[in-house]
């Protein structure tokens, strides 16, 4: 028995990541498959990116197809894990004085979400919880409340970030499949520096040349705050459990905080 669980941050990529299986997903799937059985699973997901911090506590959160333009195959996926009112409740004094609003009926279960559980936790058996990502405030602010839910590990929740530390869909080139382009890999490379050996830098990959290029909105980058901060706050430093590119402008690398 550990008596802190790991944390993972997940580049997620395509949604069609859901339904196909790749290398990504398949550290995904051996991430889930080695770890202690967490008591839950809270998900900071690029895609509830909204005005407020919030965290779900429905007992059934739905499903949320939250894209467009995709095969019925993925619109028909359904990830029918439960929710767990209490441990939000817990989350929320955890994180005091931090305001965290409980949403009892707003939001759910996201793509950024379910299109990496469905491959960690394929029995949709671990309770989820998504926690909002407030996009009215800076890195900082998502940094230190990733610290303040260090002690969330020792409690049994696994705490997993999931975006892209290169996210520009502007410019995919759909000719680069598994490639990235000079400036995604300068950024990746850079923040992956970063990420295993002192989290507590990464702030300063605002200041990077190749920023405004590899993160042109913060919704993909700011999941990996709240890991760097966990990282910092553990004085731990993360390992990677995948990297590659895909499509030029997306950076599918994954990191490890380890169990302890
Ligand atoms: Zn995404």
């Amino acid at each position: 028995m550990t008596s802190l669980l790991p944390a993972a941050f997940i580049g997620h990529g395509s949604p069609m990541n859901a339904i196909d299986h790749n290398r990504y997903t398949e550290s995904w799937a051996r991430f889930g498959a080695s770890i202690e059985k967490p008591k839950a699973v809270l998900v900071v997901s690029a895609h509830w990116y909204v005005n407020i911090t919030a965290i779900t506590a429905m007992r059934m959160p739905r499903t949320i197809h939250d894209f467009y333009g995709f095969p019925p195959e993925l619109f028909a996926v359904q990830y029918p894990a439960p929710g767990d009112p209490s441990i939000a409740e817990r989350i929320v004094d955890v994180v005091q004085p931090t305001y965290m609003g409980l949403d009892e009926d707003s939001w759910g279960i996201d793509h950024g979400t379910w299109s990496v559980l469905v491959h960690m936790f394929p029995q949709a058996d671990v309770p989820v919880l998504q926690l909002s990502i407030n996009a009215e405030l800076p890195f900082d602010y998502h940094f230190n409340l990733g610290a303040q839910l260090h002690a969330l590990r020792s409690e049994g929740v696994l705490i997993v970030g999931s975006g892209n530390v290169v996210h520009n869909l502007r410019l995919v080139d759909w000719n680069s499949p598994g490639k990235g382009t000079d400036w995604a890999q300068r950024f990746d490379d850079d923040v992956r520096a970063i990420m295993t050996s002192d989290a507590n830098e990464l702030g300063q990959a605002g200041s990077h040349h190749d920023y405004s290029l590899a993160v042109p909105t913060p919704d993909h980058f700011l999941p990996l705050a709240y890991v760097a901060g966990l990282s910092a706050a553990a004085n731990t430093p993360t390992r990677t459990l995948i990297d590659g590119y895909e499509m030029g402008s997306l950076s599918m690398t994954a990191y490890e905080l380890p169990a302890a």
